[in-house]
C-alpha cells in the first residue's frame, strides 16, 4: 500500500471565507500516483471546518447566514468561551456544524464525486496562517 501526506496552507483576509480546494486535492492525487484508495481532507484548526458541497456563490452567502443565525459572532459576551479573552467561540461552534474532514474515494486515479460535489475549507476565524491535511492511502 501506498501513502501521501501534503499540507496545504491558506491565509483568508478576512475573518470567515470559503475556498474551493478541489483542484489542489486533485494535484495531491497526482502527486500521490495512486490510483486506488481513499483521500481524507480535514482542517487542522479548532475553527476551520472541510466540506463537501456545490460550488455555487448563493448557496455560500445562505451558509454564512444560517450560520450567522445559529452561532452569531457578536456580542462576545454571550459567549463562555471568550471569557478567556479570546473573541472565537462562535468560530468553534460553526466548525462543529461544518465539520472537521471529508473522505473521497479514488476510483480509476480520480476523486470519485457524485454530481456537483466539490471540497472546501471553511474559515471561521481567518486573518491567520492555517493547514489543511491531505492523506492518501491505496495503490
Ligand atoms: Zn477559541
Amino acid at each position: 500500500m501506498k501513502s501521501h501526506r501534503q499540507e496545504l496552507w491558506f491565509e483568508a483576509p478576512q475573518r470567515r471565507a470559503f475556498f474551493n480546494l478541489t483542484p489542489q486535492v486533485n494535484q495531491c492525487l497526482r502527486d500521490s500516483g495512486i490510483r486506488e484508495g481513499l483521500c481524507l481532507v480535514n482542517a487542522m484548526h479548532i475553527t476551520a471546518s472541510v466540506f463537501i458541497n456545490d460550488d455555487e456563490s448563493g448557496l455560500h452567502a445562505d451558509y454564512e447566514r444560517w450560520l450567522e443565525k445559529l452561532a452569531p459572532e457578536k456580542p462576545h459576551g454571550v459567549y463562555d468561551h471568550n471569557r478567556t479573552g479570546e473573541d472565537n467561540a462562535d468560530a468553534h461552534l460553526k466548525r462543529t456544524i461544518m465539520g472537521r474532514e471529508v473522505v473521497i474515494a479514488i476510483t480509476g486515479g480520480k476523486l470519485d464525486f457524485g454530481p456537483w460535489e466539490q471540497i472546501f475549507y471553511g474559515e471561521f476565524d481567518g486573518r491567520r496562517k492555517k493547514r489543511v491535511l491531505v492523506k492518501i492511502i491505496g495503490e
